[in-house]
């Protein structure tokens, strides 16, 4: 979100930018699981929006999911979370599966073969301490939590909440995945989060290990589970910003560096579009 809103309003200028991202697909944390015929958001949840620009964009390329119990604004992508970012996809120089190699020369930076005046980065925070070595100091203060996620399809629906949230239990979240618009109700996918605490605690864990102390911890917070038709888990490292780095973005003395994503605000994907358009801003009034 944070890559693709900086490049789109970097080309909506007239620039040409080059995206590179690692994934073999755009979204990053706007991710979407495929196991047959079973989908499952594995990553965020739903969509908000504070200010006007992004509310405006949601109205447009997202659609409202209001389960019972959450607050009025909820948006999901459909028939994926990475929906959200596609609009603004269309027609950009972007590269796959591009683990980026780079070098800074004398007046710039080279990125594999390419030379480009000036770098924006919106790698996960830990990712860009490893990168760019002297942004570590600017970055040091931010912090940022686990998420192991469990990925769950059952014969027969349950009768459950379509979605429950908790801040003190070792499950933070669980949600029908099929129940959000666009996604099909057949087969019956939920995604289930755990707290932030219990994915620190278990990080380490191998994924099917993971996975089976994740069932029992559904089995212990709903009762006896339905046929259990498939199960996955996945850790994401960098999941939540938990203490951000209270600016839009940073940048290298020089200033042909400029660091962003959602770690610079807050872990919500506004947050990420805002950080991106904030440092294409500041390219564009240069
Ligand atoms: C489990 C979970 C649940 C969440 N729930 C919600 C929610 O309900 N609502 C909400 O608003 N937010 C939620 N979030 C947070 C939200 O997903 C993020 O705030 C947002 O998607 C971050 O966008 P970003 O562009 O900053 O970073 P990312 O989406 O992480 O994008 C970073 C990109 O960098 C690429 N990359 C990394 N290293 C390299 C490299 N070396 N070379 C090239 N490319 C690289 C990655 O492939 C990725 O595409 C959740 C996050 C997680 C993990």
């Amino acid at each position: 979100m944070a890559g693709l809103s900086c490049a789109r309003m970097l080309a909506d200028a007239g620039h040409a930018p080059v995206v590179f991202d690692k994934s073999r697909g755009v979204g990053g944390r706007l991710a979407t699981r495929r196991a047959g015929a079973l989908r499952f958001d594995h990553g965020a949840q739903f969509v908000t929006a504070r200010g006007a620009d992004f509310r405006a964009y949601l109205a447009e390329h997202a659609a409202p999911w209001q389960p019972a119990d959450a607050p009025e604004g909820w948006h999901v992508g459909t028939p994926a979370m990475n929906a959200l970012v596609k609009p603004m996809a269309a027609g950009l120089d972007i590269r796959l599966g591009s683990e980026v190699a780079l070098e800074r020369h004398a007046s710039g930076w080279r990125v594999g073969k390419d030379r480009f005046e000036r770098l924006i980065s919106t790698v996960p925070v830990v990712q860009a301490r490893v990168l760019f070595p002297e942004m570590i100091e600017a970055l040091a203060s931010v912090e940022v939590a686990p998420c192991y996620t469990l990925m769950v399809a059952f014969g027969t629906a349950p009768n459950w909440p379509e979605m429950a949230r908790s801040r003190d239990g070792d499950l933070a979240w669980i949600a029908r995945n099929s129940a959000k618009p666009g996604r099909g109700t057949e087969p019956d996918c939920w995604v289930v989060h755990a707290s932030p605490d219990w994915s620190t605690a278990h990080l380490e864990l191998e994924k099917k290990e993971a996975c089976q102390r994740l069932l029992d911890l559904l089995r212990t917070a709903r009762g006896p589970l339905p046929e259990v038709t498939h199960a996955a888990a996945h850790r994401w490292r960098y999941a939540m910003t938990t203490v951000p780095l209270g600016r839009d973005f940073a940048q290298s003395e020089d200033g042909s560096l400029l660091v962003g994503g959602d770690w610079c605000l807050g872990a919500r994907v506004e947050n990420a579009w805002t950080s991106g358009r904030a440092m294409a801003a500041a390219l564009l009034s240069r």
